[in-house]
């Protein structure tokens, strides 16, 4: 099974204040677990090796609650939120 290629990031950036939210996945650290795309299924999805992928539009999303409950329960930390 390969894993980390590279990080995976999405993020939004507002012109006016150089501000904005973004989410990032530790691809190296990902196992697999699933639990992001079970509570967040519109931000994130796993790719054929079972490696946590953001979906387009995923970083406009990044204050939601699903997706702050996602980040909370991955088993090893590999998503990081920005500007939440
Ligand atoms: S919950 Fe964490 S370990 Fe599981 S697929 Fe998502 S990012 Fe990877």
């Amino acid at each position: 099974m390969v894993r980390g290629r590279g990080d995976e990031v999405a993020a939004t950036t507002n012109a006016d204040s150089g501000t904005g939210t973004g989410i990032r996945i530790d691809t190296d650290r990902c196992v697999g677990a699933a639990m992001c795309a079970l509570n967040a299924p519109e931000v994130f999805t796993q790719d054929d090796d079972g490696v946590s992928r953001l979906l387009p539009g995923g970083a406009e999303r990044a204050r939601d609650t699903a997706v702050r409950e996602a980040a909370r329960v991955c088993p090893v930390q590999a998503i990081t939120l920005h500007g939440t």
